[in-house]
C-alpha cells in the first residue's frame, strides 16, 4: 500500500510497474472526485490496462437531507464546507435550507472564517423560526460562487454517475454517493475484482458516532472516548479524520466532560 499525493501518481506507478495492476483507493466528499475522474478519463485516454479505481465517493446535500430527516435530529444550521462549495457551488443547498427551514453558511477553514460562519448562522436562527431570511449565506466569497466550478462537475458527471451508499456509524444513505459510469466499468476495481464486493465495514459496537453526527450526543458523552477510542485508535469515521466532532473534541475540548 502507497499514500500519493494525487491520483496521477497512482496512474504513473501503474506506468512504471506494467507488470502488477494498481488499485486506487478514490475517496472524498465532491472535493476529491473531479481529480480522480481526471484520472480515469486519462488512463483510458493512454490505455493504462494495470489501473482500476476502488471508489467511496460520498455527496453532502444527501447527507444534509439523511440528517434533518431523522426523527432525532437536533441540528440547528449547518456550516457547508469551503472546499466542497468551491467544486459544487451551493446551488444544491438553497432547497435544503428552504424544505427544512435551516440556516447554512458556506464558510472557509481559517479560523475567523468558521467564527464569521458561525456568526451568521446564530444571527439567522436568531430571527426566529419560520424567517424568511433563513436560507444559504456565502461566507466564503473569496473562493466560492453559486454555481462553483462548471468544468469539474461536468467532469464529475462524466466519469461518475449517483448510487446509494453505506455510511459509517449511520448506514445506507439513499443517492448519496458516486460510482463510475458504465463506459468507465474496466477501471472499476469492484467490478474487476469481485472479491472486493465482499469486504464488509465491522462497526465497534461502542461507537455512537450516528447520534454524534444527529447532534443528539456530545462526542465526549461516548464511553469511549479518549478511552478506547483516540485519533491512534480510533473506533469511528469522526475521530478518524482531524477534522472530525470527536477527534476535535478530543484534541480541543477533552476536558469539558
Ligand atoms: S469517541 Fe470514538 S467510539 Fe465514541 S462516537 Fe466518537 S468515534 Fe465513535
Amino acid at each position: 500500500m502507497r499514500i500519493v499525493y494525487s491520483p496521477l501518481d497512482a496512474l504513473k506507478i501503474s506506468r512504471d510497474n506494467p507488470d502488477k495492476t494498481v488499485i486506487f483507493f478514490a475517496i472524498g466528499f465532491e472535493t476529491t472526485a473531479p481529480a480522480n475522474a481526471m484520472a480515469v478519463l486519462q488512463a483510458k485516454a493512454q490505455n493504462i490496462q494495470n489501473f482500476a479505481v476502488l471508489v467511496s465517493h460520498v455527496t453532502v446535500p444527501a447527507a444534509i437531507t439523511a440528517l434533518m430527516e431523522s426523527p432525532d435530529v437536533r441540528v440547528d444550521g449547518f456550516l457547508a464546507a469551503g472546499h466542497v462549495c468551491t467544486v459544487m457551488g451551493y446551488w444544491e443547498y438553497e432547497p435544503l435550507a428552504e424544505r427544512y427551514n435551516i440556516p447554512i453558511v458556506v464558510t472557509g477553514f481559517e479560523p475567523v472564517d468558521i467564527l464569521h460562519g458561525i456568526l451568521a448562522c446564530v444571527r439567522m436562527l436568531e430571527k426566529g423560526p419560520r424567517c424568511a431570511s433563513r436560507g444559504v449565506q456565502n461566507a466564503y466569497a473569496r473562493s466560492v460562487t453559486r454555481d462553483g466550478n462548471k468544468p469539474a462537475q461536468a467532469v464529475i458527471n462524466q466519469v461518475f454517475e449517483i448510487c446509494d451508499h453505506a455510511w459509517r456509524g449511520i448506514g445506507i444513505i439513499p443517492q448519496s454517493g458516486y460510482r463510475l459510469r458504465q463506459k468507465f466499468a474496466f477501471y472499476d476495481a469492484e467490478k474487476r475484482f469481485p472479491e472486493l464486493q465482499s469486504i464488509e465495514t465491522k462497526e465497534s459496537p461502542l461507537c455512537i458516532s450516528g447520534q454524534v453526527l444527529l447532534g443528539v450526543k456530545r462526542p465526549n458523552e461516548c464511553p469511549a472516548f479518549g478511552m478506547e477510542c483516540t485519533p491512534q485508535t480510533p473506533l469511528g469515521a469522526t475521530m478518524v479524520s482531524a477534522e472530525g466532532a470527536c477527534a476535535a473534541y478530543y484534541h480541543y475540548g477533552r476536558y469539558n466532560k
